[in-house]
């Protein structure tokens, strides 16, 4: 263990490749700090171009899934591949080329209202930004006065208090109100995994080895939901605990080690 953080997946790739030999990755991906260096503002976190061609490489071999914070087709439109499956805020809204999920019932109307009440709550704070993304609201502090934090905590609390099927959830430089369901990155993980598994059988009948990448706390839900199974990647420059077996410590990193994913034969 290097440093006290998880040993390194790429200093460790030789097991994971043993781990594949003979059997198909089914590869899920955070898109945030994971593919896409954090950004001062969420619209400028954008893809490295040479990782969005790692990505369809990877495709071609077998199924991607995104699995983002972000609102489905924001991710979508960011990675800008087709034949990959994305699963938008936190996993509520799925879409792939054979795939559609919506999780919830009316959703997207009471995100809509609370969205605006918030942005009604902090219009006089600078640098708090409301993002609406159809399962989630998100509230961008990361330009905001580190002075304002509380007052803005409160509004976002104060709004949370009319809507008691939306709860918070707090992120990297962000609050969420989402619905207040048992529904996370995991659980679409292992639905997701369930319907693209089926497919590959019908192909070569090989096991299916889930590989999770992610850099935030909403990803230790799919660490949680592979461990022991699959294969978890978590992205951290510093120690923290996690469920993943391995790390990388930045996107960079993450670009090599899908290269090597992507370059490697997939029977011994
Ligand atoms: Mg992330």
């Amino acid at each position: 263990v290097r440093d006290g953080l998880r040993p390194s997946a790429l200093e460790h790739w030789e097991e994971i490749a043993r781990r594949l030999a003979g059997r198909s990755p089914a590869v899920f991906l955070d898109y945030d700090g994971t593919l896409s260096p954090i950004a001062p503002r969420p619209e400028l976190a954008t893809l490295p171009e040479p990782t969005r061609e790692i990505l369809r490489r990877l495709a071609a071999r077998g199924p991607v899934a995104i699995l983002s914070g972000r609102g489905r087709e924001d991710v979508a439109a960011l990675v800008g591949l087709d034949g990959l499956t994305y699963a938008g805020s936190h996993g509520f809204d799925i879409a792939g080329p054979t795939l559609r999920r919506e999780i919830g019932d009316g959703i997207p109307e009471r995100i809509d209202r609370a969205a605006a009440r918030l942005r009604e709550e902090l219009s006089g704070i600078e640098g708090a930004l409301v993002e609406p993304k159809r399962f989630a609201v998100a509230i961008h502090y990361r330009l905001a006065r580190p002075e304002d934090l509380p007052r803005i905590e409160q509004a976002v609390d104060a709004v949370r208090a009319e809507y008691p099927d939306l709860r918070k959830v707090p992120g990297k430089k962000i609050f969420e109100l989402r619905p207040d369901l048992d529904w996370d990155k995991g659980h679409a993980l292992l639905w997701l995994l369930e319907a693209l598994h089926v497919e590959r059988l019908d192909e070569d009948g090989g096991e299916v080895v889930p590989l999770y990448v992610g850099d935030d706390v909403t990803d230790e839900d799919a660490f949680r939901a592979i461990e022991g199974r699959g294969i978890g990647v978590l992205v951290a420059e510093e120690p923290r605990e996690t469920a993943a077996a391995y790390s990388l410590r930045n996107p960079e990193e993450v670009r090599v080690f899908l290269e090597r994913l992507a370059g490697e034969p997939l029977t011994p």
